[in-house]
């Protein structure tokens, strides 16, 4: 960007910030960034999301936004989840850069200046996050996770990372075509692999929230794997067809073997138990394939009511203009 001197004057990054009941963290989160706001050559405004908080977390933005005017904030009618806020954020953000940034500091503010670089100067378009340990997070959840990443990457095209974050620093080409997907059922992780281009990555260790607790449980983080997986997978479609077949064929050989043994042998009344396990099995294998089969209908379901991914309730942007 050129001003009107001739001088380079300084390009915005827009750090966007999704936060849902994170009234402990706010204020932390604002002190450390603005530490480090030095060391990176641009302008910096936020863009917090609340996602439909029900503590203090909108009161904290409105006071934060009249003590300092780089502070914006969008808050939602409810909760719509973390991937309606990051949809969100960078339609309304008006840097020529995005981060996407968790609100308890998990996401390390040091590594910002470096990417920043690497985006900025290193031609680069996104400049992307993974946590190389899961220290301090439950072994299940931590088993579960790496279970969903090694299944993925075998039964999908768009490449996933292990322990990838969204914590991610993209230039606007790169923002652009991530709000051209305007998709309902979101899937941050895959979407950042599906629109290409150069991505530098940065490895850090886990780091452990600031203050509050985590908003992801175990079920809830279970559904959103399913939302994954059907996003961006049809595989489980084609081992269903699979499962169908082998049993047909497997029925097929079992018709014939009882045909030809009445045939030779006669019928003795036997086998009772072997018939009601072989019901039970093939019953099995068709609820489990409707199922799978009810998971993608379902999504499609949802996608074609075209409701709008979040109802905004405030909107408040730079110079008081409120959309
Ligand atoms: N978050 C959100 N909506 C939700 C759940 C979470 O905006 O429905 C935000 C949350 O405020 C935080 C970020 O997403 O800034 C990551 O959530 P959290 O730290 O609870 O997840 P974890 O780090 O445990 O995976
Ligand atoms: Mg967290």
């Amino acid at each position: 960007m050129l001003a009107l001197g001739g001088k380079k004057s300084l390009e915005l990054l827009s750090i966007v910030v999704p936060c849902f009941n994170e009234e402990a963290t706010i204020p932390i989160f604002f002190k450390t960034v603005e530490r480090i706001r030095g060391q990176i050559q641009a302008d910096i405004e936020y863009c917090f999301v609340d996602d439909g908080s029900k503590d203090g977390t909108l009161a904290i933005l409105r006071a934060l936004r009249q003590k300092s005017d780089v502070v914006h904030y969008i808050s939602f009618s409810r909760n719509f989840g973390k991937e309606a806020a990051l949809y969100a954020g960078p339609r309304h953000a008006r840097g020529d850069y995005v981060v996407f940034m968790d609100a308890d500091l998990q996401d390390p503010p040091s590594l910002l200046p470096d990417m920043y670089k690497a985006v900025s100067e290193e031609g680069y378009d996104s400049a992307a996050t993974r946590r190389v340990t899961r220290a301090g997070e439950p072994p299940i959840r931590s088993f579960f996770a790496r279970l969903f990443y090694r299944l993925m990457n075998r039964i999908s095209r768009t490449e996933l990372v292990d322990g990838a974050r969204d914590y991610r620093l993209m230039n606007r080409k790169f923002v652009n075509a991530l709000l051209e997907l305007a998709e309902y059922n979101r899937f941050s992780k895959g979407l950042f692999g599906w629109v290409g281009f150069r991505t530098k990555w940065f490895a850090f260790e886990n780091v452990e929230r600031v203050a509050g607790e985590t908003k992801w449980s175990f079920w809830k983080l279970l559904l959103y794997a399913v939302d994954g997986i059907v996003a961006f997978s049809t595989v489980p479609l084609i081992v269903s067809t699979m499962f169908g077949i082998l049993s047909c064929l497997a029925s097929f050989v079992g018709i014939l073997f009882v045909v030809i043994r009445k045939l030779i042998i006669g019928d003795p009344i036997q086998g009772w138990a072997s018939t009601i396990c072989i019901i039970l099995l093939m019953g099995g294998i068709q609820l489990l394939c409707t199922g799978i089969l009810g998971q993608y209908l379902a999504k499609t379901y949802l996608e074609t009511k075209k409701r709008p991914v979040y109802i905004i309730d405030e909107l408040k942007l730079r110079g008081g203009v409120d959309h």
